[in-house]
């Protein structure tokens, strides 16, 4: 099943009409802003689940603020407009949803000020981001993160994104399945499109959100749940390169990416060169919450389907 529908200039349309002129502003110079969100179906229960939809809305309205976007919409009404364009497409599979928030004007001048702003989402059917999620091979990318004195990185920015496909692609015309990329400074800030976490001696180390990273909502997400339910401690600072090397166990997290075991950096195994332990129990934590299997995690999702379909 493909996308049928789209939420664009403030209605429910047939995806052939949401379309932008080749002038629009945000397509010219990349001055708009977005959330990756995932729902996740459940079988059993006969649902589809989106997961963290508020705080998605939460960083999507930081984003705006920062590129000096303002929407009519709050929170609730960002949600409530995702879970009916979800309704109206009827997905019984996992979906990815894409708002977008963007400069829609047609005019020759780079700037983020008098611009009409426009608020769109669309969502699609959805499988894994990485092939290999359960043993990633990753090298380090000679391209820098880009710094947020240059591009703000704690916003999700469309034109921002360069910096990651570029990552992205040098990564795989290497050979390797993605890529962990540093900071100006030359510490570890965190791969293409995902967060980064490390196991040393039993804790969890994580960039810090000081380190030009994505501030991710499936990092903040691990960071509790490993917390409360393995009592694993996460320190967040910066990370050198050779930690890399000698790290017991690694992975990527994301939206997109889920989680995924890095089992090789720089062509060097990570720990055993097999998905450590750590990662596999927070692997079957995630998966079992984001596709509301966990009763105590409910509240971290959202139904998409009334009451009377779910058991
Ligand atoms: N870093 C970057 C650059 C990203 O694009 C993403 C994906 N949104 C992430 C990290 C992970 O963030 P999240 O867990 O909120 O999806």
């Amino acid at each position: 099943m493909t996308t049928k529908y789209a939420f664009f200039e403030g209605r429910i349309v047939p995806i052939d009409q949401a379309k932008v002129s080749i002038m629009t502003n945000a397509f010219n110079y990349g001055t708009g802003c977005f959330e990756g969100i995932r729902a996740y179906w459940n079988n059993t229960k006969e649902q589809l689940y989106v997961f963290k939809l508020g705080e998605h809305y939460e960083r999507f309205l930081r984003s705006c603020r920062i590129i000096h976007i303002s929407l009519p919409y709050s929170v609730e009404e960002l949600c409530g407009v995702t879970v009916e364009l979800l309704r109206e497409e009827a997905f019984r599979q996992d979906t990815y949803v894409r708002p977008l928030a963007y400069k829609a004007d047609s005019v020759i001048e780079v700037r983020l000020h008098d611009l009409e702003d426009q608020f769109a989402i669309f969502a699609t059917p959805f499988g894994k981001y990485i092939e290999r999620e359960e043993g990633a091979r990753v090298g380090v990318s000679s391209w820098r993160r880009i710094n947020d004195n240059a591009v703000p990185v704690r916003a999700k920015i469309t034109g921002a994104y360069i910096n990651s496909a570029l990552i992205k692609t040098d990564a795989v015309m290497s050979g390797f399945d993605e890529a962990i990329v540093l900071t100006q400074e030359g510490h570890v800030s965190e791969g293409s499109a995902e967060n980064l976490f490390l196991v040393r001696h039993g804790k969890l180390i994580t960039s810090a959100v000081t380190e030009d990273i994505l501030e991710g909502i499936t990092r903040a997400t691990l960071i509790d749940l490993a917390a409360r339910e393995l009592g694993i401690e996460t320190v967040e600072r910066p990370i050198d390169r050779t930690e890399l090397y000698v790290a017991d166990e690694a992975f990527f997290c994301g939206t997109g990416v889920q989680i995924a075991a890095i089992t090789e950096v720089d062509r060097r195994p990570v720990g055993s060169g097999k998905i450590g332990p750590i990662v596999a129990q927070l692997r079957d934590l995630y998966f079992s919450i984001v596709r509301g299997e966990k009763e105590d995690y409910l509240d971290w999702t959202t139904p998409v389907y009334a009451a009377a379909h779910a058991m």
